[in-house]
């Protein structure tokens, strides 16, 4: 017999495999990235073909015919295919899945990818009748005509889906009896009539360097760390060289970390050049997403610019892709399909033969090996554009001075003589909420969590207790339940910092940033608008301060508490407070003003903030490489980790357990297991949580073991009892 050749279709279900299929019997012919309804045990799904003529091991009596190709041409093409399929590999994760990621809701479900889109409008006989005799007889058509009579309705308006799912009926009756009709509307095409709306400045020698080297990669992969402190001109940089991409007739593609995708951003890129942006985020409408995944694969937006998932925008022609402030976490997926943007990103340049540009103050140690190592291409941006000076940092010891409010005499005197010199000031604590710690000052009671392992967090304005792993919430007792005597709020929160320099600086306008002052819309943009004019002279925030904001009038930083990150328990918590560190520290003297930077700590002398303070980033970046060769960590060597939880305490571990012993059987000696433990605090929502963690020099053993461990944990009854994930190249170890 022969062999059966079959259409290989990624359904999004939590399956690590594809399925195979017959091609449908009618209707367009499949084509690999073309979307296909398909049976799916008794449902139907629209999957993606990732492979025409593929031979199925299953017989052909198993196989079923797919129902229908819903595009005669692929909507993701073959770069992108790609793409998406070695992530599935690398990732270990349902292709079904990732293909699902790739892909926006409404395309999932089965609207057109091409920007013509179906509209309706009354016809001469239906402008010409009367509405008010119509309404007696036939109510809804007469409301969909005085709609119709406006002007063309798309599907997609609102107008039309507030007349709820019955309007169709109605337009059928309409266009039955003459009145209406539907046609296609085709969106302008592209034409950009010109490329810069506004030119950038005279870049200095140094960015000139960077644009030239960027620029002479294409057409050709290139991957290329742009290193350069806050405020040294990267984003001219990148301005510039999309600038030369965009004219030689290719699109760009930009990623930010999410709370860096700020409205000045996406606004300095739209005034900077005359042609639309297709700008993609979490937070936007179905059809928002797919009109800007529509600008972006027609080629009519040549710059995309997106947070994480956007690296798997369609691209009709790709020339250049830049990851900003690549070292920031959020980039990295932490549940579902959890992928590294950053790191596909160069996978997806390497794929498209273009350059990638990984830009930060403060690199990933990563990527910084990777430079070093010549793999990455180091273009260093060591200025300051204009008169602006690095700013200096100065530890605050508080083992010798009284720190009772949060912040020391130094820093409050720092504070007077900046104000006095009409400068603004920002102070960082890592800490939302008013007080970690509400604790009874005769019995020792303190407010715990009733599901984690955790304090709840004292809320003054809210009047709430807040678990801030599991967001439970509850009123704050009026004394203490076991003994009934008086309760104190123990510890600095940014709530309990804002209240006390209320107290001692009466006089300024003082605002606070973190997630509870900036829960509704809008309020985060007022904030920043107050500060940037310079009305706000003192803002206090947690991590959302660090982030791409430009405050010129900021002359002094304070950071309130550097050693809740000192004494970490994962390791990349040092590199996450130094790049914290000098993220903050970036946000100080942007403008002509020399900047001010405090550190407040009980260690001046650990070598960390040591580093810091003689040799910036870099010095701080070589001792941390050379211990984690020591110790063999990242990016000396590659990890994945193996999470679990249950109800049950036990549960998670013993599964764990189980994992650790296919393994330990299936493992080529480079690899370490490291665990099963449980995780730092192990309760959390509710449930116990444990890990195991596998470490290997080398790729392919560990990938390897991955595949065969997966087979084995997908036919185990005992994962079925717990919550299991994998994370390949973990950024948090918990
Ligand atoms: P980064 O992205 O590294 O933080 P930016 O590109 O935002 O730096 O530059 C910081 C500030 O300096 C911005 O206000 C920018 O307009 C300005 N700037 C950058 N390059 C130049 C230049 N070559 N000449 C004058 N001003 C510049
Ligand atoms: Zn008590
Ligand atoms: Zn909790």
């Amino acid at each position: 017999m022969n062999p059966t050749t079959v259409v290989r279709v990624a359904v999004n279900a939590p399956l690590r495999k594809a399925f195979d299929y017959l091609p449908p019997r009618t209707g367009p012919a499949p084509s690999a990235g073309a979307r296909i309804r398909v049976p799916f045990g008794r449902a139907h799904k629209i999957g993606l073909i990732i492979e025409v003529g593929a031979i199925s091991e299953l017989p052909q009596s198993r196989l079923r015919h797919a129902e229908r190709v819903l595009d005669p041409q692929p909507v993701i093409d073959d770069t992108l295919l790609r793409l998406l399929v070695w992530s599935a590999e690398y990732y270990a994760h349902p292709v079904g899945e990732v293909c699902a990621a790739a892909l926006p809701g409404l395309l999932r479900k089965g609207r057109s990818p091409d920007a013509a889109e179906v509209a309706y409008r009354a016809t001469t006989d239906g402008l010409a009748i009367d509405l008010d005799g119509m309404a007696r007889r036939a109510p809804r058509q007469a409301e969909l005509l005085a709609i119709l009579k406006q002007g063309p309705a798309l599907v997609s308006d609102p107008r039309l889906q507030a007349l709820q799912a019955g309007w169709r009926d109605a337009f059928r009756r309409l266009a039955e009896r003459g009145l209406a009709e539907s046609w296609s509307q085709a969106v302008t095409p592209v034409s950009p009539p010109s490329l810069v709306a506004h030119p950038g400045p005279v870049l200095m020698d140094d960015q000139r360097v960077a644009v030239d080297a960027i620029v002479a990669a294409l057409p050709g992969y290139q991957a290329i760390l742009l290193h350069g402190a806050t405020g040294s001109g990267k984003t001219e940089v990148y301005l510039s060289a999309i600038e030369s991409v965009v004219a030689a007739g290719r699109q760009a593609l930009v990623l930010v970390p999410e709370i860096g995708l700020t409205p000045q951003l996406v606004q300095r890129f739209g005034s900077r050049f005359d042609f639309p942006l297709a700008v993609l985020h979490s937070g936007m409408t179905d059809t928002e997403r797919l009109t800007a995944w529509r600008d972006a694969r027609s080629g009519r937006a040549p710059v995309v610019i997106g947070t994480r998932s956007a690296v798997f925008a369609p691209l009709q022609h790709c020339g250049l892709v830049i990851v900003d402030e690549e070292h920031d976490p959020s980039l990295k997926q932490q549940e579902g399909f959890r992928y590294s943007a950053r790191d596909l990103a160069v996978v997806r340049a390497r794929l498209s033969s273009v350059p990638v540009v990984l830009g930060s103050a403060t690199p990933s140690l990563e990527t910084l090996q990777n430079a070093r190592s010549g793999r990455y291409l180091s273009l260093p941006l060591p200025e300051r554009p204009g008169a602006a000076r690095h700013p200096e940092l100065k530890v605050i010891d508080l083992r010798r001075v009284p720190n009772r409010d949060g912040v020391s005499p130094p820093l409050l005197a720092a504070m007077e003589r900046h104000l006095q010199a009409d400068g603004q000031v920002m102070l960082f604590l890592n800490r939302r909420g008013y007080a970690p710690v509400l604790f009874c000052t005769e019995c020792g009671w303190i407010a715990g969590c009733a599901r984690c392992d955790a304090r709840m967090t004292l809320h003054q304005g809210s009047a709430r207790l807040r678990c801030h792993h599991c967001g439970s919430e509850s009123q704050p007792p009026a004394s203490c339940p076991d003994c009934d005597s008086e309760l104190k709020p123990v510890g600095q929160g940014t709530e309990r910092i804002e209240e006390t320099l209320k107290g001692f600086f009466p006089q300024q306008r003082i605002a606070r940033i973190d997630r509870d002052a900036t829960r509704s819309r809008g309020s985060l943009d007022d904030i920043l608008a107050d500060m940037r004019a310079g009305r706000t002279r003192i803002l206090v925030g947690t991590q959302m301060l660090t982030k791409g904001h430009d405050f010129p009038g900021v002359t002094l930083v304070g950071v309130l508490n550097a050693d809740q990150g000192l004494f970490g328990t994962d390791f990349r918590s040092d590199e996450r407070l130094a790049q914290t560190i000098l993220q903050v520290a970036g946000r100080a003297g942007r403008a002509d003003r020399p900047g001010e930077v405090m550190i407040q700590t009980a260690y001046p002398e650990h070598a960390l903030l040591q580093d810091l303070i003689s040799g910036g980033y870099d010095a701080f970046a070589d001792a941390a490489l050379g211990e984690r060769k020591a110790a063999g960590w990242p990016p000396f060597s590659h990890l994945a980790l193996i999470r679990a939880e249950a109800h049950q305490a036990g549960q998670a571990m013993s599964f764990l357990q189980s994992c650790q012993e296919w393994a330990e059987s299936l493992a080529a000696p480079a690899i370490r297991i490291l665990g099963p433990a449980p995780a730092p605090m192990e309760r959390r929502s509710g449930r116990y949580r444990a890990q195991l963690l596998l470490q290997s020099t080398n790729r392919g053993p560990l990938h390897q073991l991955l595949r065969e461990l997966l087979a084995k944990i997908d036919k185990s009854r005992t994962a079925r009892s717990v919550r299991w994930s994998l994370d390949v190249d973990p950024v948090e170890l918990f």
